[in-house]
């Protein structure tokens, strides 16, 4: 069997690996349009702030390394079309301009998203960055030690966003912070976590311009220097947009069905509206676990599980993808947050009507000193208020207690309720934590609220 997998950064290296675990004799082609084999953005802020040295090192596989495990890699190589009557695809070469037809038996498509540009006058002057890929990392690498930029504008301060502000934080530039909506994270926090990050952004030099809209780029002899918004004018030597992405879809709107958004459909098993065609990560819906319906959520983990459950089923396996709660992490400057599930600030746009808990303590008993680890923990459990249904949760602290998210994904991937989770099994060490662990708390002050 010829297996053609087209992407090489999450979806598609995890694919890649699936199949060669379990058949290891496959015929499989591998291509990537760029010239380097699945670079990793989610280590992007490490290696721009300089604790990962090489921006090469980040990456899960090299092409030598796959080619020695029998893979046929193709970089630099664009998979242009394809069609699915004559199970072929158009590869262009990119670096002798070529092109050739490519035949499959199945096809497994990972082509991702790119960063969505704001539709607005003066987003072709120089200076005008995205924060994605190998490219823009070593683009942007360069501006966090250019004396010429002082002040850097981060439009969209979702995580991506929130890892470019304290980038250029760190670097000790003035940034600004500017989103359409009236706070940071809105879409991974509720207000009670945010105003306290809002501060340590603000304490680090970062200028929170939220609740604006960006309506213009200026810029003298052909760089920008300005972001004009609805209600004020920031000086802008770089302007880094982290605004959204869009799928990489273009090429196949032709080929397969798409959503009005251009994701590409895809049912239970991934497969595409085409026989033997496949779709995962960026480009794609995953189920969600807290509604039981599709949504966009880009992130690596459901990347990787789709690529994985794509592999099994080109394998002839019959496996469908599990539903997910969209759980993610962030530090920011000396908070860690986590956040899964639903939150009180999406339940409505989700279409579910919750109940939350909001809990602090300290991550130990009062005993243990703070130079002992003790941090001050705050914690969310949103729930179903009619059948008691752990539907989301985050997490807060200076201490690194994000773990405690994976617990609430599980209880909502396993349906479970505010009754299972006030009395749930959690260890107790003063080293690491309290006798009742601050999910039992929170479920039991839900429970209460509800009585
Ligand atoms: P992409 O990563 O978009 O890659 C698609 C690849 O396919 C690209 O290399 C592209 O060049 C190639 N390609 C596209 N079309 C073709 C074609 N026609 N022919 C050949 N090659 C093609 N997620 C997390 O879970 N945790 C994190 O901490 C995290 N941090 C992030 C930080 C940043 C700065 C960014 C930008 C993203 C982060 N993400 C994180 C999200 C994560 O990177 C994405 O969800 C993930 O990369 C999606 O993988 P993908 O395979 O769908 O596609």
């Amino acid at each position: 069997m010829k297996v053609i997998v087209v992407g090489s950064s999450h979806g598609g290296y995890e694919a890649v690996r699936g199949i060669l675990a379990e058949q290891p004799d496959t015929e499989i082609q591998w291509y990537e349009k760029g010239d380097f084999i699945s670079f990793l953005s989610c280590g992007m802020q490490l290696y721009l702030e300089g604790v990962v040295k090489n921006v090469n090192s980040v990456r899960y596989a090299t092409a030598k390394g796959m080619r020695a495990k029998g893979v046929n890699v193709f970089v630099h190589q664009e998979v242009t079309s394809v069609n699915p009557d004559a199970h072929t695809v158009t590869v262009h070469n990119l670096d002798d301009d070529s092109t050739r037809e490519e035949k499959y038996d199945k096809l497994i498509l990972s082509a991702g998203a790119i960063p969505a540009s704001i539709p607005v006058s003066g987003r072709d002057l120089e200076n005008v960055y995205a924060m994605r890929g190998r490219d823009w990392a070593i683009r942007l690498k360069a501006k966090t030690v250019d004396p010429d930029v002082q002040n850097v504008t981060v439009i969209g301060a979702g995580y991506i966003g929130i890892e470019a502000a304290e980038v250029f934080s760190k670097a000790g530039k003035h940034v600004t912070l500017i989103d359409i909506l009236p706070r940071p994270l809105a879409l991974y926090l509720d207000q009670e976590f945010t105003d306290i990050l809002e501060k340590t952004l603000t304490d680090h030099n970062i200028y929170l311009a939220t609740g604006q809209t960006v309506k213009e780029f200026t810029g003298k002899d052909g760089k920008v220097t300005t972001v004009k918004t609805d209600q004020a004018e920031y000086p802008s030597d770089l302007v880094v947009e982290t605004a959204g992405i869009k799928p990489n879809t273009n090429w196949l709107k032709d080929t397969l069905d798409l959503t009005d958004k251009g994701l590409v459909k895809v049912d239970d098993h991934l497969q595409t509206s085409q026989p033997d065609i496949y779709a995962v990560g960026d480009s794609t819906k995953v189920p969600f676990a807290p509604t039981g319906k599709s949504l966009q959520i880009a992130l690596a983990t459901n990347a990787r599980r789709q690529g994985r459950i794509a592999a099994k089923n080109v394998l002839g396996h019959d496996m469908k993808m599990p539903a997910v709660s969209g759980s993610s992490a962030l530090s920011v400057f000396d908070y860690h947050f986590a956040s899964t599930g639903l939150k009180e600030g999406t339940s409505a746009a989700n279409g579910v009507k919750t109940q939350s808990a909001f809990v602090t303590d300290t991550t130990q008993p009062p005993f243990v000193p703070d130079a002992a680890g003790n941090q001050q923990v705050y914690f969310k459990l949103t729930f179903n208020p009619e059948n008691h249904q752990v539907l989301g949760a985050q997490i807060m602290s200076k201490r690194d207690v994000t773990a405690n998210i994976n617990a609430i994904s599980l209880a909502i991937q396993g349906k479970m309720t505010l009754d299972d989770l006030a009395y749930a099994d959690f260890f107790f060490q003063p080293g690491f934590d309290r006798p009742w662990n601050i999910m039992n708390v929170a479920a039991q002050e839900a429970l209460q609220k509800l009585a």
